[in-house]
């Protein structure tokens, strides 16, 4: 069979995924898991190959969690599965008690509808949401008014009834943004999150778990190195101590940072247009494959680097296929591209494809090309189709 060389592949490298768990333990508490947050990058083989190195599984849906049970099976492992997210469906909750997962309790509805539901004895976290705010930089998920979690002052009466009602109280569930690059913005938070977490561990019934969060930021869609933090495992140690005195596990999660540095976005230059004494470099990628959160502003622009890179006196702007004048990748940029030039973006692996734009416009997905040490082992592509549904 002729097969046409697709313009554009997200190229995942498993044996990065490996280096990045081991250089997030060896900079967190020596005592402590690590959960890997399954929104950043879905793909099942991503989310194996994390559970193979022993890192549990922090999932926000019905898919996601799905995806994780099967790699717990695929890993043969006895990976920890952590079921967050607000407004949980009854599918969800369903799913999770019977895949024996960890829930994490964003709202007093969720345990009445466990009840309905007759869900009994099942683990839980409660998903706090502190009354401080901790930190300058990032996302901020906490400490303000926010749909995550339960307000801190109101924490303790959902405690106390899920106990009530016969649940498995597990521990209390701390995330706090997303991110963030510097130490001390880190260990701030951390501090927050300890605190919390100390309050409650007397309510466990053994085997308490301290989720205390994460946040660990990393570079998106730009060159670079992830960050180090050299002093924040020593201070980390020093903080929970604590918590370790009273016989808790300590977990951290983290998605960015795990697996932003295992993919590249290969895209080729489809076309290279002028118009009004501008260069436009129409890409076989936009906003539907990348980033469509950087359209929100929630995303740095991506920056692309070309096989031959020759200096353009003029600026370029890079634009996608898409018909919209959102599609613009960089407004800047001064590689001069040709027509046929494959080009490359890195650090794509978390927040690339599955937190783009996929369904709009209707192009295909670009395949994903799974690689270990540089062999490339599988090859998929996600499939949008608009298929019937039967009438209940
Ligand atoms: C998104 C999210 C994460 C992962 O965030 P990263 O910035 O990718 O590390 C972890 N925990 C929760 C609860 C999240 O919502």
């Amino acid at each position: 069979m002729d097969l046409i060389k697709p313009e554009s592949t997200y190229i995942y490298e498993l044996s990065e995924v490996d280096r990045s768990i081991e250089d997030l333990r060896s900079q967190l508490p020596y005592a402590s898991d690590l959960l890997y947050s399954v929104k950043a990058n879905p793909h099942p083989d991503v989310v194996k190959h994390a559970a193979m190195q022993g890192v549990g599984l922090e999932v926000s849906s019905e898919g996601e969690l799905e995806v994780a049970a099967a790699a717990r099976t695929a890993a043969n492992a006895s990976t920890e599965i952590v079921c967050t997210g607000p407004g949980k469906t009854h599918a969800y909750l369903k799913l999770a008690a019977e895949k024996q997962a960890i829930i994490s309790i964003e709202s007093d509805t969720e345990l009445t509808d466990l009840k309905r539901l007759g869900i009994s004895g099942q683990s839980l976290l409660v998903r706090i949401n502190a009354s401080v705010s901790p930190q300058r930089s990032g996302l901020q998920m906490t400490g303000t008014a926010s749909p995550f979690g339960i307000d801190e002052n109101n924490a303790t009466p959902v405690v106390r009834r899920l106990i009530d009602e016969g649940h498995n109280f597990r521990g209390v569930h701390l995330y706090m943004g997303s991110n963030i690059l510097e130490e001390n913005d880190l260990i701030r938070q951390f501090e927050i999150s300890t605190r919390i977490a100390i309050k409650y561990a007397t309510y466990g019934s053994g085997d308490f778990i301290a989720d205390l969060g994460g946040g660990f930021g990393h570079p998106f869609a730009v060159p670079g190195a992830a960050p180090r933090w050299p002093g924040m495992r020593k201070r980390l140690e020093k903080i929970t101590e604590p918590l370790l005195a009273r016989n808790t596990r300590i977990t951290f999660e983290s998605g960015r940072y795990l697996v932003g540095g295992c993919g590249t976005l290969r895209a080729r230059v489809l076309d290279v247009k002028s118009s009004k004494g501008e260069r436009f470099v129409v890409l076989s990628s936009g906003v539907n494959h990348l980033g469509g959160l950087s359209g929100l502003k929630r995303l740095p622009r991506a920056r692309f680097s070309a096989g031959s890179e020759t200096h353009c006196d003029q600026s370029e702007r890079l634009v996608g296929p898409l018909c919209t004048p959102v599609d613009v990748l960089n407004k800047q940029s001064s590689t001069e591209f040709s027509i046929g030039d494959d080009v490359e973006v890195p650090n794509v692996g978390a927040y690339g494809l599955t937190a783009s734009l996929l369904g709009f416009l209707s192009h295909p997905c670009p395949p994903e090309e799974i690689r270990l040490n540089g062999d490339i082992i599988r090859t998929t592509q996600i499939q949008l189709s608009n298929k019937e549904m039967q009438t209940p």
